[in-house]
């Protein structure tokens, strides 16, 4: 699983202060905040939750 920037898309992405906030930083814009995207397989993730509920 990697992390994405939902601000400019870019991987790189680290614990902001040690994840001690919970947070991320962007190293490519900057960006300081919770909301992260997780680069996962998401159509595995949904077919599962397809089946899950089926
Ligand atoms: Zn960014």
């Amino acid at each position: 699983m990697k992390l994405r920037c939902p601000s400019c898309k870019s991987y790189d992405i680290v614990h902001y202060m040690g994840a001690q906030f919970g947070k991320y930083e962007c190293k490519n814009c900057g960006y300081v905040g919770v909301i992260v995207i997780e680069d996962t397989n998401e159509k595995q993730i949904k077919k599962r939750n397809k089946r899950k509920a089926a």
